[in-house]
């Protein structure tokens, strides 16, 4: 399914402490105008995309996300996401307006099951207890039937929750929620730099492991991590290739394009993918040898700034060189293959 996500612009309730939103200056927090964002849910239904999403900022406090929803839904998009941090819905009447539209997914950023830390997080006092009745709205909502694609919750995995993971997931399953995605903290803004924010990937895939085992046997979630290099995961792990599957979450992440408007006036379109693996991730030395170079985005390279690279290693051996040729011979696009590329390479680093 081609999936689309439309930034509506730089307005947040939040000051996250990793959010490169949370940079821009008073100026550059504006909406983009409901004219901008019909032209380009037009352009996107004209090309066949049949997912929208709607990110930013914060699409709940966007004076026009009901009637842009809406106007996606008789445009004939079968997916409509909202990303949002959840704040805004634990009042219901916002809920009911946005399902009404047409919204059938909801993404909701949170990254702690405590209450200070989440505060801290997003620079928000009282923003914990707010998203909880948001979470608890939303889970009412889809077990009435009224999200047919589902709620997820999106959390980073960050220096002051790298080890609780399992006790995040349990908490919010008792809240009634099946789907978590976890992605390795990009070190942005606060986090530049920042070693109490940013704990080193081996530690967070050991805890990332110690979930899995909780969710075979006790929670039964669909859980994702997203942004750990390939190496990170034990030799173990990735021989199973269904496990890896499962869990690495680009592995079955849609393929999205993004449009935002860097200055409210001119779209900048781009692979969401193809960004993160060319612009925002490190190629290294090692890599070139690695067996999971086609399918491997690589870490941060705010990341590797602050921890260095020794903690990565190139997967496989003879295989390695056929997989670093066929990442160069994707014009210099690393990382992150097709789908299907991404499924086989899984299966070739079996041990
Ligand atoms: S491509 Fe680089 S970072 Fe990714 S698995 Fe291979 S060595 Fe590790």
């Amino acid at each position: 399914m081609r999936n689309i996500e439309i930034n509506i612009g730089m307005v947040c309730n939040n000051r996250c402490v990793f959010c490169v939103n949370s940079q821009v200056n008073a100026a550059g927090r504006r909406w983009v105008s409901k004219e901008r964002v019909v032209a380009e849910i037009d352009r996107a239904a004209a090309r066949g995309y049949h997912a929208l999403g709607f990110l930013g900022g914060e699409i709940t406090y966007y004076p026009r996300a009901v009637e842009v929803i809406r106007l996606a839904r008789e445009k004939g998009f079968t997916r409509i996401s909202l990303c949002t941090n959840g704040r805004r819905l634990a009042r219901q009447e916002v809920l009911d307006k946005l399902l009404e539209a047409g919204v059938t997914r909801f993404a909701v950023s949170i990254h702690s099951h405590e209450a200070a830390v989440e505060d801290r997080i997003n620079g928000r006092k009282g923003a914990f207890a707010e998203k909880l009745a948001g979470i608890d709205n939303l889970v009412r909502a889809a077990a009435a039937g009224h999200l047919r694609d589902g709620v997820s919750l999106n959390s980073c995995i960050h220096g002051l929750n790298w080890n609780r993971l399992t006790e995040m997931a349990r908490f919010f399953r008792a809240r009634g929620i099946s789907d978590m995605r976890f992605n390795f903290l990009r070190p942005e803004h606060q986090a530049a730099g920042n070693r109490e924010l940013v704990p080193r990937l081996p530690d967070a895939v050991r805890e990332a492991l110690r979930l899995i085992v909780e969710n075979h046997r006790h929670l039964r979630m669909t859980i994702t991590f997203g942004d750990i290099p390939v190496c990170l995961w034990p030799p173990s792990f990735l021989a199973n290739a269904a496990f890896a599957r499962r869990y690495i979450g680009e592995f079955r992440d849609l393929d999205t394009d993004v449009s935002e408007f860097r200055d409210a006036v001119v779209p900048h379109r781009f692979n969401w993918r193809r960004t993160r693996s060319t612009t925002l991730k490190a190629r290294l030395p090692v890599c070139e040898a690695c067996a999971a170079a086609r399918i491997c985005e690589g870490p941060w390279t705010k990341y590797v700034a602050i921890w260095g690279a020794d903690e990565f290693r190139a997967v496989g051996g003879v295989k390695g060189a056929e997989g670093a040729k066929g990442a160069k011979d994707r014009k210099g696009r690393k990382g992150g293959g097709t789908a299907r590329e991404r499924g086989k390479v899984a299966r070739g680093t079996r041990a």
